[in-house]
């Protein structure tokens, strides 16, 4: 996620991203089991960021002293540089397509399925399993039940 705001004008700040949209992680889970009435209200295209001046949507493939390079070539100078490229979740839970409509289309595709399913199984009790779960059996009753492996 990416909200800040640089009050000093001297300052200028790049963005750099693998992927060119922004999702909100704490509903992923329900927009896994529910699909595009609300997964299009957690994605948006990063460059409708309010506060980056700069946005490049292109993984950065090589740190050099004060500049980094991107895939496409592009070398961006920095004074300070943060990396903050995140941690790898399993699956669906990880961002790997690069635009917003690959994004949607995966999760659409993932939502059907839950919808053809007549059984779910949950791999998993953390979190994120536990949520699942739930969004399932409020959202579809009529399905037999989540069963949660611990
Ligand atoms: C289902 C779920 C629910 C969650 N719920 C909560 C919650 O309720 N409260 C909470 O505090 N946290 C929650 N989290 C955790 C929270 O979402 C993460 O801790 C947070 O997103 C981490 O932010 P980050 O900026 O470190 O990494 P990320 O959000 O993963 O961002 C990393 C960014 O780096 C980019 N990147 C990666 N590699 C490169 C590269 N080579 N070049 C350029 N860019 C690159 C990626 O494209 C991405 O944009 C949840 C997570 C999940 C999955």
């Amino acid at each position: 996620m990416i909200y800040y705001k640089c009050e000093i004008q001297e300052i200028s700040i790049t963005v750099i991203s693998a992927v060119n949209y922004n999702e909100l992680n704490l509903r992923n889970p329900e927009a896994f089991a529910l699909g595009a009435t609300v997964h299009d209200k957690i994605i948006y295209p990063l460059h409708k960021e309010p506060y980056a001046q700069y946005v490049v949507c292109d993984p950065v493939v090589e740190l050099r002293e004060s500049s980094v390079v991107t895939r496409k070539g592009e070398e961006i100078d920095f004074d300070v540089c943060v990396i903050a490229t995140g941690t790898r979740y399993p699956y669906w839970l990880s961002k790997d397509e690069e635009t917003i409509e690959a994004r949607k289309k995966f999760i659409a595709e993932m939502n059907g399925k839950i919808l053809a399913a007549r059984t779910i199984v949950v791999g998993g009790g953390g979190p994120v399993g536990i949520e699942f779960a739930g969004d399932v059996k409020a959202n579809y009753p009529e399905k037999r039940s989540s069963s949660i492996i611990i």
